[in-house]
């Protein structure tokens, strides 16, 4: 098994990947950075957005563990005193996975055609003026929105960017996506949902409008681009596998993230 090791350089745990090395050494799987089977990311869930964008081009061959130090996180199941177990683990095969699409993002400028894959969300906001879209889901018109942005936002990504929106969270083994918004205006003219709607996993959403100053952020990255005319939002045929220690239970991130 060929093993990587992709490490949060802003907050280094330790000599961790020491660790992991001489693990990965000791039980005979090969250490592989570039093709891996196995990727072992050693962080919070910001590190996980990163390793997942890194490996993008081989997704659907690679397995992701995660190994964090915090309170807080989604993504990891072991802390960096568990490294033997997780080998163990890992060597006899009793590693739980669970796969999640990733989202995908067509932005139509004047410039063309652009494809982002998001693991949280994927953002459309003006933070100048108002942004004043028409939004669509599976082709039927759902309202004209005006306020600061909208966010759709996968279930993986529910407890984000979403949670601080007001959204709710959903359960990683179920495949939804949900559309929330930033700062609606609501008046007597104005009028939009006002709720945060959860759709089936297998939806299409579109925007269109006038985006001449808006941007469209995923994950945690954002391209700025002052001619897209369209937006287009739907599940992707990339999906990311997660594994988890046996006795992983989205409960428990919950807890250990929002509870205690
Ligand atoms: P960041 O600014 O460090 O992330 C903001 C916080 O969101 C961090 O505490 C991060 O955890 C946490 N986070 C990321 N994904 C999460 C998930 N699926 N569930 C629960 N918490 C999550 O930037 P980043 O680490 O690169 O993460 C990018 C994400 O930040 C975006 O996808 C967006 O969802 C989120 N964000 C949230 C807000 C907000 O809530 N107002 C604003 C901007 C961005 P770690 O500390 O473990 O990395
Ligand atoms: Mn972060």
């Amino acid at each position: 098994m060929k093993v990587a090791v992709f490490v949060n350089q802003q907050k280094p745990i330790g000599d961790i990947s020491k660790v992991i090395h001489q693990q990965v050494a000791e039980r005979g799987f090969t250490l592989d950075n570039d093709n891996p089977d196995v990727v072992i990311f050693v962080g919070g869930d910001g590190t996980f957005l990163r390793a997942v964008h890194h490996y993008l081009p081989i997704l659907n061959s690679v397995k992701f563990i995660g190994v964090g130090a915090g309170h807080l996180g989604f993504f990891y199941d072991f802390n960096p005193n568990e490294i033997d177990q997780l080998f163990s683990l890992l060597k006899e095969g009793k590693l739980k996975s669970t796969r999640h699409h990733l989202l995908e993002g067509k932005i139509t400028s004047e410039s063309g055609v652009d494809k982002i894959y998001a693991v949280n969300e994927i953002r459309l906001e003006n933070p100048f003026h108002t942004l004043v879209t028409d939004v669509k889901i599976d082709g039927e018109t759902l309202e004209t929105y005006r306020g600061n942005g909208l966010v759709v936002s996968s279930s993986l990504g529910s407890s984000a960017y979403n949670k601080s929106l007001g959204g709710a969270l959903i359960d990683h083994s179920l495949d939804l996506l949900e559309l929330t918004e930033i700062a609606t205006i609501q008046n007597n003219i104005n009028r939009s949902l006002g709720a945060s709607l959860i759709v089936s996993g297998d939806s299409h959403l579109s925007f269109t409008g006038n985006f001449k100053e808006a941007l469209v952020g995923y994950d945690n990255e954002v391209v700025h681009q002052g001619d897209v005319l369209c937006l287009e939002v739907c599940r992707s045929d990339k999906i990311v596998t997660l594994l988890h220690s046996p006795d992983y239970r989205y409960i428990k991130s919950l807890r250990r993230s929002f509870i205690k």
